[in-house]
């Protein structure tokens, strides 16, 4: 069982290494990190000047599978992994390209659970897209925020009404910028609940 941190190295590489330990420490699972690398992206949409997260993350699945030697774990039988790799091993990739979904003008990431993969984007979590001043610690605590939700969701949790858990679904950066660095009482049982299910497998 693991978390891989996936950094596309177009998005500033000093970044990936503190958001995967504060990512480890919010999950408290452990996360690693392949940050050498960039992933090709699928789905723009020369309208919207977007890409649609839906198909990146498709595209996560098919590339984890092709590349078993980067996410799979070595004492895992091949084909027992291309069964379950969805429940083993959780994939957040972190891209540079502005993300949205059919049903959203954007989306700061989203997580496809039946597959095991999410992502996560930097482009509207810079200070500097609302004419702020650059950043950076202020770039990572939202990664981190952001990615730990859409880790949450891999793990089964929904959205939760508690505006200061990381699984409340922020409609803005104010909101994300509210939210606190941890999972709520409710969340934190079904996400160790989870994980200890998982943990017989
Ligand atoms: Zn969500
Ligand atoms: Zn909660």
């Amino acid at each position: 069982m693991g978390i891989h941190l996936f950094w596309d190295s177009r998005v500033p590489i000093g970044l990936s290494r503190p958001v995967s330990e504060e990512l480890s420490a919010v999950l408290e699972m452990p996360v690693s990190r392949i940050d050498n690398g960039i992933f090709p992206l699928e789905g723009f949409d020369p309208v919207r000047n977007q890409y649609d997260a839906v198909k990146i993350l498709t595209k996560l699945d098919m590339f984890r599978r092709r590349m078993p030697g980067l996410f799979k774990p070595a004492d895992v039988d091949l084909e027992y992994y291309n069964k379950f790799n969805h429940i083993y091993e959780k994939v957040l990739l972190v891209t540079p390209a502005d993300l949205y979904e059919p049903l959203a003008d954007f989306v700061y990431g989203l997580a496809y659970p039946r597959l095991g993969v999410s992502v996560v984007s930097p482009y509207r979590l810079k200070n500097e897209f609302y004419g702020r001043h650059e950043d950076d610690s202020d770039l990572i605590a939202r990664l981190v925020k952001e990615g730990a939700h859409e880790i949450g969701h891999l793990f089964g949790l929904g959205h939760c009404d508690n505006p200061g858990c990381i699984m409340y679904c922020p409609r803005n950066l104010d909101d994300l910028d509210r939210k606190r660095n941890y999972f709520c009482g409710k969340c934190r049982l079904q996400l160790n609940g989870d994980k200890a299910e998982e943990d017989l497998f």
